[in-house]
């Protein structure tokens, strides 16, 4: 479908006024100039509402107010303050690049979308966002609000999650971009989808593109955007068997190659289907205990994007010491329990059961 110079010229204008006339949305992070912070808060609001990730912007800004800061920093206190975000491999490569940005670039964040896109960890879009809000950059950002806004202003049907779609969006997006007012046009643009073009029900009557909006004219809003696979999701069933003696908690380390890597959590046993307590114990405990001192304490479920996770938490007292020899784990004792990092679903278990 051709898009006529003057739609996109519109479009431009239209959304221009809106922004600095009705716009209202604040965050602290919106007209930061400063990259690190830029950088920051574009990491913790990938796959995160804003609500969500705003108290942890600013706990990092409290804690490490600058790139050096976090460098320097313990990996265990940096998990510990990510814990709850989940996607746990966004922490990782973050504290990657504060290190990579202060030894190779001497604690400077390169300028340039092309030098930004190497760092790891920082896609297309984040580059895109640094570059244009620190640097006044003309690159185009697109993030799913703004390919909601595109699809359905413009009436695109090519799929966002295709090759083909994707560069035809970044292709607009990059045109109705005005060279001079970057900052402001992709705030503007990602605020719309954020608070007026929204998934569902959008406030077309207060939307400065209703106009020109094929979305509206032909009925297509709940069609558009269009996506073209579909997500797969895996059901996982996760046993933790914690054992308790003194006062003290058996706790592991994950490790690479799967959710959650790098944090903590008690004694695993992952299961193909729900298995019942008598069989956890039989098949999967290298344990002389009876098989009635493991008790269910609580159930839970956490949807992640790609996976389910149905999880069972036993404990089990081990009185004596001598018969217990489980690898790769330590003692920590309940009280100390709060300085580890651990999947979001530990930490609701250990609050709703005393443990922090
Ligand atoms: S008119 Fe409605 S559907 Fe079209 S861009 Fe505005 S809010 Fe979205």
């Amino acid at each position: 479908m051709e898009i006529t110079t003057a739609a996109k010229n519109r479009f431009t204008l239209s959304l221009s006024h809106w922004h600095q006339n009705y716009n209202v949305r604040n965050l602290p992070w919106k007209g930061e100039k400063d990259p690190y912070k830029i950088w920051l808060s574009e990491i913790i609001l990938q796959q995160t509402r804003a609500a969500q990730g705003l108290p942890y912007y600013l706990a990092f800004t409290h804690a490490f107010p600058t790139v050096a800061h976090l460098a320097v920093a313990d990996d265990a206190d940096v998990f510990r303050l990510w814990q709850g975000l989940g996607y746990y491999n966004r922490c990782k490569n973050m504290l990657a690049t504060a290190r990579i940005i202060t030894s190779a670039h001497h604690g400077v964040f390169p300028n340039t979308y092309i030098q930004l896109l190497a760092l790891k960890g920082i896609g297309p879009y984040t580059a895109a966002a640094i570059a244009s809000f620190a640097f006044n950059q003309p690159v185009a950002v697109v993030d799913g609000n703004v390919y909601r806004v595109l699809s359905r202003c413009f009436g695109i049907d090519s799929p966002i999650d295709s090759t083909s779609g994707k560069k035809l969006f970044a292709e607009l997006a990059q045109q109705l971009l005005p060279p001079d007012n970057s900052a402001a046009h992709n705030q503007a643009i990602m605020d719309l989808g954020a608070t007026v073009c929204t998934p569902a029900l959008p406030k077309c009557d207060s939307c400065p593109l209703s106009k020109l909006c094929v979305a509206t004219k032909s009925d297509l809003i709940r069609q558009l955007p269009i996506k073209s696979k579909k997500i797969i999701v895996k059901e996982r069933f996760f046993n933790y068997i914690i054992f308790q003696h003194n006062n003290n908690t058996w706790i592991t380390q994950r490790q690479a190659g799967d959710i959650w890597e790098n944090l903590h959590e008690p004694y695993l046993i992952e299961t193909k289907q729900p298995t019942e307590a008598i069989a956890l114990y039989k098949d999967n405990l290298p344990l002389n205990a009876h098989p009635n001192s493991l008790k269910l304490i609580s159930k839970s479920k956490q949807k992640l994007t790609h996976q389910v996770i149905n999880t069972c938490f036993y404990t089990l007292v081990i009185n004596d010491l001598s018969q217990f020899n489980m690898p790769n784990g330590w003692w920590v004792n309940n009280s100390e329990l709060k300085k580890l990092a651990f999947p979001k679903t530990l930490v609701s278990f250990f609050k709703n059961n005393l443990y922090f």
